[in-house]
């Protein structure tokens, strides 16, 4: 009975948290959207009371102590209370472990990071800036030793992102990947045939690309009765609560694919969160289980469905009747077009192929820097010799190359691989669908895309955090995370549109 009534407590507390949590996400959607120029100091502040708040609400020893009630207790041996304590155990013992000076100090060093990054990168000022790095590194090392890790400090923080992902074993994975992915980018810029993208790049009307977006979404499974879709610069996706899952998009009149491809990609985020189970709201077996795992839903909508032949045999016709530019555009050059793929400096601009080849340098490096085989002031030359080697270009400025991405400024090491790890999962769990369901493309020509989101719902949305990513794939598909998946499909996929 003790047991329960400190279960019943966790699932209060968990509600208690999540529902002021989706206060702050709120407004962080609104800060990011339609709030006024001059509302921004105070909604800082605002910010500032409310992580106050659930700093407290969830580091509050009292969790600690009906924790180990529970854990005692016979009710662990229903899977869902013992899924739940041991998520909660887990995230208990990590925030308390980092010393409250540590976690002011970090969260300051960020904050400094980030404001220095944007201005110092419009100025091309690298000198100015390693010194703000240099310090959130040490921070970030500190902060390593303070949560523990088992083989190396880096774990600790892909810890934070991708639970019991280990540095060791991205290695091997990322080698298999990088010759691999490297010897396909250079036949495809060899291949006798090459896509005519001016045909992305006419006449298209915001109104109009807003009009084709909203018609698309809801066929995919977005349910726009408990979500919308607002323009911001940054775009994303963010789940208020169970009923209300948001996303944004950013557009531009002369070019189709960002607003586009981005909603397709930030529903794919959308529809996880929409799909988790909202019994368990407020508890981890409500909650996505890990930035991979979320990317491989974004990544695999937007991608495999999104740029599929197959969707745009049903879709093209609903789009020319939105353009008129598109009239004189037949359905596989339009498709070869939104397909392109060319090596370019900036990592959100990259393609399907090269942007893995943009994630194995960041992990490359990070890896480094926390193994302490480079230091900050090493990064430029790393960073551009290792560009020219996987993507045959150099950077000649900072703000194309070391600079470009807000990451390392608010100290986010260790974020970077799960970009990649999504699209391996992405490959994998879509190859396991058709094994399933069959060939997936000529159901999406007749516009059906229910059997494969009815798939993900079963395999990934169903179980929150109740297995970690790795167990989540292994029970999903059978084996591990693996390379294959994704390389098979890459090289199927462009040797048939480039004809190599
Ligand atoms: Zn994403």
């Amino acid at each position: 009975m003790e047991a329960e009534k400190a279960y019943q407590w966790l699932v209060e507390r968990g509600k208690e948290v999540a529902y002021l949590g989706a206060a702050a996400s709120l407004l962080g959607w609104d800060q990011r959207t339609y709030i006024p120029a001059k509302g921004h100091p105070h909604r800082a502040r605002q910010f500032a009371v409310i992580s106050r708040l659930l700093h407290q609400l969830t580091t509050d020893p009292k969790i600690g102590e009906m924790l180990s009630v529970v854990e005692d207790s016979p009710l662990m041996d229903q899977p869902d209370v013992a899924a739940n304590v041991r998520n909660w155990r887990r995230d208990y013992e990590r925030r308390t472990r980092v010393p409250e000076r540590l976690a002011v100090e970090l969260a300051q060093a960020e904050s400094e990071g980030e404001s220095a990054w944007a201005e110092l990168r419009e100025k091309e000022d690298w000198a100015g800036f390693v010194p703000y790095l240099e310090k959130i590194l040490s921070l970030k090392k500190e902060y390593a030793e303070a949560v523990g890790y088992e083989a190396e400090a880096y774990d600790a923080l892909l810890e934070d992102f991708e639970p019991g992902e280990r540095a060791e074993r991205l290695e091997a994975l990322f080698a298999e990947l990088r010759p691999a992915l490297v010897d396909l980018l250079q036949k495809i810029q060899g291949a006798p045939r090459q896509p005519d993208t001016s045909i992305v790049h006419r006449d298209f009307p915001v109104e109009a690309q807003k009009a084709l977006i909203l018609e698309v979404l809801p066929q995919l499974g977005y349910d726009l009765e408990a979500g919308r879709l607002d323009p911001t610069v940054h775009p994303f996706a963010t789940r208020i609560t169970p009923g209300d899952v948001r996303i944004t998009t950013r557009y531009y009149d002369d070019y189709f694919n960002a607003a586009f491809f981005g909603s397709v990609h930030e529903a794919g985020h959308a529809m996880y969160e929409q799909g988790l189970p909202e019994a368990h709201w407020g508890t981890p077996l409500g909650e996505a289980v890990s930035l991979g795992v979320h990317e491989s839903q974004s990544r695999m909508w937007e991608n495999m469905v999104g740029r599929s032949r197959g969707f745009w045999e049903y879709f093209f016709p609903k789009a020319r009747a939105h353009f008129p530019v598109l009239a004189d555009v037949g359905l596989d050059d339009f498709v070869f077009a939104i397909n392109e793929v060319r090596p370019s400096l900036i990592r959100v601009e990259a393609d399907e192929v090269t942007y893995n080849l943009h994630i194995l340098l960041r992990f490359e490096i990070e890896l480094a820097l926390f193994r302490g085989e480079i230091g900050v002031r090493d990064l430029p030359e790393v960073w551009n010799q290792k560009m020219e080697a996987y993507l045959g270009i150099r950077p000649t400025a900072y703000k194309d190359g070391v600079m470009q991405d807000v990451h390392w400024s608010g100290g986010l090491f260790g974020y970077f691989p799960t970009y990649t790890l999504g699209n391996v999962y992405a490959a994998q769990l879509f190859a396991k669908a058709e094994a399933e369901l069959g060939t997936l493309e000529p159901n999406f020509a007749r516009g059906e895309f229910a059997p494969l989101l009815a798939w993900l719902r079963d395999h990934v949305h169903v179980h929150g955090r109740r297995y970690t990513p790795r167990e989540l794939m292994t029970r999903a598909t059978g084996e591990a995370p693996r390379a294959m998946y994704l390389l098979r499909y890459l090289e199927k996929k462009y040797s048939a549109l480039y004809g190599f």
